[in-house]
């Protein structure tokens, strides 16, 4: 086995983060000294799996986390670290709940079927003051602050830092922007393997807000920060390859229509799972302030309010850009890297392996004139809505694993009921004169 500590000392790195995503998304880590690691990778590092968001007892021994030396993220902003995506132990045993399994598991199932997904994710963000209650500049006032060039440009600084960061990670970068929000910005990168890109859509997130907070700013991936502005999608493209990863079969093979029919099946499935997949990709309370949403003061919410697919039409769960792939438009800011990725993917082979119809594509201006009532099945409305899908899901909860869907469960019934346990100013202003 390659030494970590020669790696280290040939590159100039003299910590390590040991880090894994926990089933709310929230990423934990230990820093080890270069002199510590070689031990460290074999024998795992150890976390008290309570501590986190993992469905686990004080009394259980340690959650060992081993660093997959196939993904060593360098921090360009601070060379002497490296960061590792870790996969947790549990007695000798893989943790089956912790999220980067859960991929791990449908990737390898789709494997066995022949097939490598790619994925591409947009993580949408805003920079907020240190507060977190303002948008950081106060110039950004326009009412369609879509690509203004004018408050891009006074985030040049920033912007241009993460965007050299991701080229030196070797992502590809090719675009960011101001998005459809006031203080709202995106950033692209190149698609690339399903377990690649939730590696770096993990390491994303931690570098926007470290860069952020060393030019005194807050980032937010946050579903739905304000009430009257586009909220945080992380809409994510997909395309299915065969195992060597040298044809894409979404790729209609008489060029005739926009996607095959594994590509269309695999939509199908996508559909038919739609409502508990929101348990996944919108993951949180706020989630639903996204979508289902009313128009935004720019004019439209650009998330989804029902369960259809269209062409090159934004109103939509799914949208067909181009040829040999879509997008699935759901999921937000707060969706976990690496449990998106699976749950879309493991609705997808569910479509391919029943031939599911995704039924007539929709061309409409979802927003100005919505499909009639009943024509479509319709999102959750809120989070217990999601969660009681994915219960009755036997997609997801076979396609996840029953030990993670249970844990998974019970954390986020725990957070709904904390959630009720609140009293709101809303209740006050509409209840206390009843
Ligand atoms: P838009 O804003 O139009 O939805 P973006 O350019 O912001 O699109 O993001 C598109 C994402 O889709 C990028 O990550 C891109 O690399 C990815 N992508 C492009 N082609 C494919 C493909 N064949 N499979 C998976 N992802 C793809
Ligand atoms: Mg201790
Ligand atoms: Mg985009
Ligand atoms: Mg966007
Ligand atoms: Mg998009």
């Amino acid at each position: 086995m390659d030494s970590l500590a020669a790696l280290a000392r040939d590159r100039g790195i003299r910590y390590f983060l040991i880090a894994f995503t926990d089933l709310f998304g929230v990423q934990r880590a230990k820093l080890v000294p270069a002199s510590s690691i070689d031990l460290m990778a074999t024998s795992g590092a150890g976390f008290a799996g309570f501590a986190a968001w993992l469905d686990l007892s004080p009394a259980d021994a340690d959650v060992l986390a081993i660093p997959d030396r196939d993904s060593l993220f360098q921090l360009p902003w601070q060379p002497e670290v490296a960061w590792m995506p870790a996969d947790l132990y549990l007695n000798d045993q893989p943790l089956e709940q912790a999220p980067r399994w859960v991929l791990k598991r449908v990737l390898s199932v789709a494997e066995s079927l022949g097939y490598r997904p790619k994925t591409g994710v947009e993580c949408e963000f805003f920079l907020l003051d240190e507060t977190g209650d303002a948008i950081a500049d106060p110039r950004d006032r326009q009412a369609k602050p879509c690509y203004d060039q004018q408050s891009l440009m006074r985030r040049y600084d920033l912007i241009t830092q993460i965007s050299e960061a991701m080229e030196e990670l070797g992502w590809g970068p090719y675009q960011s922007d101001h998005e459809d929000a006031n203080g709202q910005f995106e950033m692209n990168w190149t698609y690339a393997d399903a377990l690649v890109t939730a590696d770096r859509q993990a390491f994303f997130k931690y570098m926007v807000k470290t860069l952020a907070e060393r030019q005194g700013l807050r980032a937010t991936f946050m579903p739905k920060p304000f009430a009257d502005l586009t909220g945080n999608g992380c809409h994510m493209h997909l395309s299915l390859w065969n195992r060597e990863g040298t044809t894409n079969t979404f790729v209609d093979p008489v060029a005739t229509a926009p996607l095959s029919t594994l590509g269309y099946q695999f939509i199908g499935g996508l559909l038919h799972s739609a409502a508990s997949l929101c348990a996944l990709t919108n993951p949180t309370i706020n989630s639903y302030k996204r979508i289902n949403a009313p128009a935004t003061t720019s004019g439209a919410t650009w998330s989804p309010n029902g369960i259809s697919y269209s062409g090159n039409n934004r109103t939509h769960l799914i949208r067909i850009p181009d040829a040999g792939r879509f997008e699935l438009r759901l999921a937000d800011g707060a969706a976990n890297p690496y449990l998106l990725p699976a749950a879309a993917i493991a609705a997808g082979l569910d479509g391919i392996q029943n031939k599911r119809d995704p039924g007539p594509r929709y061309d409409n201006d979802n927003y100005a004139q919505p499909l009639p009532p009943g024509t479509v099945p319709t999102l959750p409305e809120h989070l217990l809505d999601a969660l009681r899908s994915l219960q009755e899901s036997t997609v997801l909860t076979e396609g996840l694993g029953a030990a993670f869907t249970s844990a998974y469960l019970k954390l986020k019934h725990q957070e709904w009921r904390s959630f009720c346990a609140e009293i709101t100013p809303w209740e006050r202003a509409t209840t206390l004169d009843c």
